[in-house]
């Protein structure tokens, strides 16, 4: 920070519509807080963007002065990437304008937008595009690397959805991205993480939907989890691309429709969407409550808006977090033993093991159609390990890693990049299979110095 001149900063305060934040400035600490409680970055400056030419600005200063760069969208990456120690953060948080062209079936999303914002204003017109399960989300992240969420088995992944994009290249110049223009560089950002540039506009196909959606949670004691795990992949086997149904096990929080001496207790709940005509869907979420015998349920017609923030209070920021994450082609009987075993033992009343859903029309593009080439994954696994105190860091972490090498055997060798911790690094090639090798040209024509490397890195 040092050998950066004061005048220069000054200069890029001057040019830039948003802020630049330093050491010491009341909004400075704040603004270097994200979800992930264990990242504790303290970068140089902070350049709040409120336009496109504001990270143009921030590129070129990052570029000029040798700095290490980061990019915030959300700040949800588990592995802290939204921030770097000693450089320059390009923040987008307050670039969060969704406009939508109902008649084109469009939304033009900035850089910064959470999924909230984009579920509300797509839904003010009756339609929506696939996202993730957290609305606090940020869009331009979890698009990067993939994107997966309700809708996902039915119209795809969020970059299954995306039909151009607004780039920020390291060399300071602002150009679309799409089938047509630069395609190379639109191949390589859906999936490819922020190696690319900074993205400040992203423009997705929107579907209809609801606002009514059958949604909900079917809840079944920890004792009878591997009868419900084995109805579980039965029923995913047959199910339609409407119908979405991940699995949870966790400790019971206190829902008013759980049984009060539940709470706290070990469950494996069935979180339940349907994407079509909700009465459609009853008769296939029917047999969900025939697993076994459920300590509760709470299923029916729901705004989607509300079902996307169903799981916020579980996931607020704060926490300390640790997450570990395989990929599964089909759910063998021992992968089954390794979760329950986990299950068993959850070192703190917030850690959790989740089986997502895919397949559908996720699975339909060819593995090389986008850089994410995961399309044989049917299933994600996501050990999410979750607690309050440092204290408790080893023995969280260590239950999380016990897990993932449990499960290790019965997994695809495949993962999503999107849910890599930050000492993975050594994952990436497994994230993108083939498509690496295609990565590393596309990076090498656009960013061959590696300025945009506080990511999953692809090494020029
Ligand atoms: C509670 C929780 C729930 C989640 N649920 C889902 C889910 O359901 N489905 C799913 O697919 N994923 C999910 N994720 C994972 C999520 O996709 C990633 O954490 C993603 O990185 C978040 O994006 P962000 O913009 O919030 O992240 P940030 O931390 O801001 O950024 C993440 C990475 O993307 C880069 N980046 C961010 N913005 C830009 C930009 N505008 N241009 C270029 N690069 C950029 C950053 O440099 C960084 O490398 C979840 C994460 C959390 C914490």
């Amino acid at each position: 920070m040092n050998r950066i001149q004061p005048t220069k900063i000054e200069a890029l305060e001057r040019a830039v519509k948003g802020d630049v934040l330093r050491p010491g400035e009341p909004a400075y600490d704040e603004a270097r807080k994200i979800w992930n409680a264990m990242i504790d970055k303290r970068p140089a400056l902070i350049v709040r963007c409120a336009t496109t030419e504001d990270a143009v600005r921030g590129v070129e200063f990052a570029r000029e002065n040798g700095l290490l760069l980061a990019i915030r969208g959300g700040g949800h990456n588990i592995a802290g990437l939204a921030l770097c120690d000693e450089g320059l953060v390009i923040d987008l948080s307050r670039m969060k304008g969704v406009k939508v062209d109902a008649r084109a079936r469009r939304a033009s999303v900035e850089g910064g937008a959470r999924l909230a914002d984009v579920d509300a204003a797509t839904q003010a017109h009756g339609l929506a595009t696939p996202l993730g399960i957290n609305s606090t989300t940020g869009v331009a992240g979890l698009t990067l690397g993939g994107g997966f969420g309700w809708l996902t088995r039915k119209h795809g992944l969020t970059v299954d959805n995306l039909e151009s994009a607004g780039v920020v290249t390291a060399a300071g110049e602002v150009v679309r991205a799409s089938a047509t223009e630069n395609p190379d560089l639109f191949w390589a950002i859906r999936g490819g993480g922020g190696n690319f540039g900074v993205v400040t506009r992203f423009e997705f196909r929107l579907h209809p939907l609801g606002p009514g959606v059958l949604s909900g949670l079917i809840v079944y004691p920890i004792s009878e989890a591997r009868s419900v795990l084995r109805e579980y992949r039965e029923l995913a086997a047959k199910a339609p691309e409407d119908l979405t149904v991940w699995a949870i096990l966790r400790h019971a929080p206190p829902l008013p429709f759980l049984p009060k001496e539940t709470h706290g207790k070990g469950i494996v709940a069935l979180a339940v969407f349907y994407a079509g005509e909700p009465k459609k869907g009853e008769p296939l979420v029917e047999p969900l409550r025939k697993f076994g015998e459920p300590l509760g349920e709470h299923v029916g017609a729901q705004p989607y808006v509300a079902w996307q923030q169903a799981f916020d209070p579980l996931l607020a920021p704060g926490a300390r977090n640790y997450w570990k994450s395989h990929n599964f082609t089909r759910l063998e009987d021992g992968l089954f033993d390794a979760v329950i075993g986990a299950a068993e033992k959850l070192p703190s009343p917030h850690c959790e093991i989740f089986l997502g859903a895919l397949g559908g029309v996720a699975s339909a593009p060819a593995p090389d159609a986008t850089a994410y080439s995961e399309r044989d994954a049917q299933f994600v696994i996501n050990v999410h390990s979750r607690w309050e105190k440092p204290a408790d860091d080893g023995r969280c972490v260590g239950w999380a890693r016990s897990f993932f090498e449990a499960a290790a055997p019965f997994a695809s060798g495949g993962v999503y990049v999107n849910f890599l911790s930050a000492d993975e690094g050594d994952r990436v090639r497994a994230a993108y299979g083939r498509n690496y090798d295609r990565l590393v040209r596309v990076k090498r024509s656009v960013d061959p110095d590696n300025l945009f490397r506080v990511n999953q890195n692809i090494r020029p």
